[in-house]
């Protein structure tokens, strides 16, 4: 783990923050919440199976657990694409309490007290802040995700947008699988390669017929590429495959799971 990871433990809630990043966030883990089953405790998917009043529970509880308004949380919609939308006040409740309009794997805004959440149970959620400008923004990436480049794309539109200068943004990789359990047919790399050249090379690792590709470099790489200083982009280096008792892993339970988030507002 990151030394600027933090693990905190309230009541049965835990979650892990990145002390680099100054206003409220948190990546979820299982615990906290009043699912039950395969979703046991703090699911935040609407689409696991879960009962409907359940997840809008563990909402609330994020909402009091972390001091945010739960009325205004807005939600991605995940498709491993790179759209890319930026949360306006007329879009604030997305995905919660009005119907999702859009299909964006990332959401950015500059709207206070405005949680905005994005989902992973082995994808990389990624949450991002300017305190330049006091911006944020949420990226959800899965291979497909990181090699058609929606990590750059959302510093882009952040930048292109709300103002956000890359040379103050702040980026943090959350808990995610990780090369070691990794292990993908050839298609994975040959996806990289093919959308993001041969600079995907250091992070592809061969072992017998099959391959593990470090997604976390490669994001690290990206966000670099795209104008954030190395010091300001953190990798967790948490395992959810690894640490599949406290994270939803979609590998080892072979999908039959709730999902965690990640969160941050302004
Ligand atoms: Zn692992």
């Amino acid at each position: 783990m990151n030394e600027s990871m933090c693990r905190v433990q309230r009541g049965s809630f835990v979650y892990y923050t990145c002390r680099r990043i100054p206003v409220r966030h948190a990546f979820t883990t299982k615990f906290g919440g009043v699912s039950t089953g395969a979703c046991e405790s703090l699911n935040l998917g609407f689409n696991r199976g879960d009962e409907l009043e359940n997840v809008r529970e563990n909402y609330r509880l994020l909402g009091e657990a972390l001091g945010v308004d739960e009325t205004r949380m807005t939600l991605t919609k995940q498709i491993h694409d790179t759209q890319v939308s930026v949360v306006t006040e007329d879009k604030v409740g997305m995905g919660l309490h009005r119907p999702m309009e859009w299909q964006s794997d990332a959401i950015v805004t500059a709207l206070a007290d405005t949680p905005i959440i994005g989902f992973y149970a082995d994808c990389v959620v990624t949450l991002l802040y300017d305190p330049a400008t006091h911006t944020a923004g949420v990226c959800h990436s899965g291979w497909r995700g990181m090699a058609a480049g929606i990590l750059p794309k959302t510093v882009d539109v952040m930048a292109e947008q709300l103002g956000t200068k890359r040379e103050s943004l702040i980026a943090v990789l959350g808990p995610s699988i990780r090369q070691e359990c990794f292990e993908t047919d050839a298609d994975v790399p040959e996806a990289m390669e093919e959308l993001l050249g041969a600079q995907v090379h250091p992070f592809i690792m061969e072992k017998g017929p099959k391959f593990h590709v470090d997604l976390q470099g490669i994001g690290v790489k990206l966000l670099q590429d795209a104008g954030l200083s190395a010091e300001n982009v953190i990798d967790s280096g948490i395992c959810t495959m690894c640490h599949s008792d406290e994270f939803w892993s979609h590998r080892v339970t072979h999908g039959v799971r709730g999902v965690q988030g990640g969160m941050i507002c302004l």
